[in-house]
């Protein structure tokens, strides 16, 4: 069988040493003769895999020691809730970017906890094609935090800077741009995000959060969702997802193969660069929604200058193994998402078969 791309946004491609590395080790880790599925979490094997998951998550991407590493469940979705719970701190507002999709969602869940959510600047506007100057945002210095979506996985709109936010603690919603490239973890008050977009599988949900934010949750929180009590029983308040935490533990080992964040970003910069290259290149044949500084270099949408030849290119595509590229069902036209485990003959393949198609349909 000649290789498969996988495209989708996630859950999403794996790296394949690391899949490997799994199946080899599926019934039998490292002669304890159990697969990590049936260890318990409390056991000797399963603590240092833990263990180690965090200190290379921690070293892969420089996390200073008064930061807490939580290894979570419930999605991105579940921290829409658990961070206005936790990080409100008797505040009476919250400050917003909105960018799109998921930002939007986690303006409207925190909503909940706090009457005024802000939003400090919105692109909708422009059909969320941009961000707008950082200068021109309208920031309440006494917000709790401010919150921003750093890579909108729908509309492919990623940040090219980390926002200032001065005094006021900085919350990121990371999950499609983790570990795609160095970020300085001290300008952060929390960063959080679903593993199945760029970590590993669905199911575990990380959490990287400054110390001094934590304990003062609001009133009636549960008790899954303080993260005081989970950073206090090192994330094994209740059973973890531990296969999905020995997963990740893998794949963080395979990006310190790789040569560390830089080296991922350079690899990532040039993929993301040879797609956008593709669209621009093709006279009007396919079409690039976002504006050039804020394209993600994750998720890149496209459209085809003619919409009744989509369901033949999602055809002719699948037909060379490249498969989930279908847009999402809100935004239509197709989308390719390229993650770290996408390797660069994945998207030497796609943008192959692009061009091909359009010289036989344009
Ligand atoms: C996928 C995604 C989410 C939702 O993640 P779940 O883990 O499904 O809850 C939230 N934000 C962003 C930016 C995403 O890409």
């Amino acid at each position: 069988m000649s290789p498969v791309f996988n495209f989708s946004a996630g859950p999403a491609v794996l790296p394949r040493e690391v899949l490997l590395e799994v199946q080899q080790e599926l019934l039998d880790w490292h002669g304890s003769g159990m697969s990590v599925m049936e260890m318990s979490h409390r056991g000797k094997e399963f603590m240092q895999i833990a263990a180690e998951a965090e200190e290379d998550l921690r070293s892969v991407l420089g996390i200073p020691k008064h930061y807490k590493v939580l290894f979570l469940q419930g999605g991105a979705t579940t921290q829409f809730a658990m961070v206005p719970m936790n990080l409100v701190r008797g505040r009476t507002s919250i400050d917003f970017v909105d960018t799109g999709h998921w930002s939007k969602l986690a303006v409207k869940e925190a909503r909940k906890y706090c009457a005024n959510t802000r939003l400090v600047t919105s692109s909708e506007a422009s059909g969320y094609r941009d961000i707008p100057a950082f200068e021109s945002w309208e920031r309440d210095p006494n917000a709790a935090y401010l919150h921003y979506t750093s890579n909108e996985t729908l509309g492919g709109v990623e940040f090219p800077y980390i926002p200032d936010s001065g005094d006021v603690p900085l919350v990121c919603d990371m999950s499609s741009n983790f570990l795609s490239r160095p970020v300085d973890i001290s300008k952060f008050g929390l960063i959080y995000g679903g593993a199945q977009k760029n970590i590993g599988p669905a199911g575990l949900t990380l959490v990287i959060v400054r110390e001094d934010l934590l304990g003062q949750t609001v009133p009636g929180t549960p008790t899954m969702m303080d993260y005081k009590i989970q950073a206090d029983g090192d994330s094994m308040y209740n059973t973890p997802p531990t296969f999905a935490i020995y997963v990740a533990g893998l794949v963080f080992k395979w990006i310190q193969r790789q040569g560390g964040l830089k080296a991922i970003e350079q690899r990532n910069i040039e993929k993301a660069a040879l797609l956008y290259e593709t669209v621009d290149t093709s006279g009007g044949f396919y079409i690039s929604p976002v504006e050039k500084a804020f394209r993600s270099r994750m998720n890149v949408p496209f459209r085809l200058a003619d919409p009744a030849l989509d369901e033949a290119f999602i055809k002719e595509a699948a037909a060379r193994n490249l498969l989930q590229i279908k847009g999402h069902r809100s935004t239509g036209g197709m989308r390719a998402s390229i993650y770290n485990a996408m390797p660069l003959e994945g998207v030497k393949a796609l943008t192959g078969f692009m061009q091909e198609f359009a010289r036989s349909h344009g």
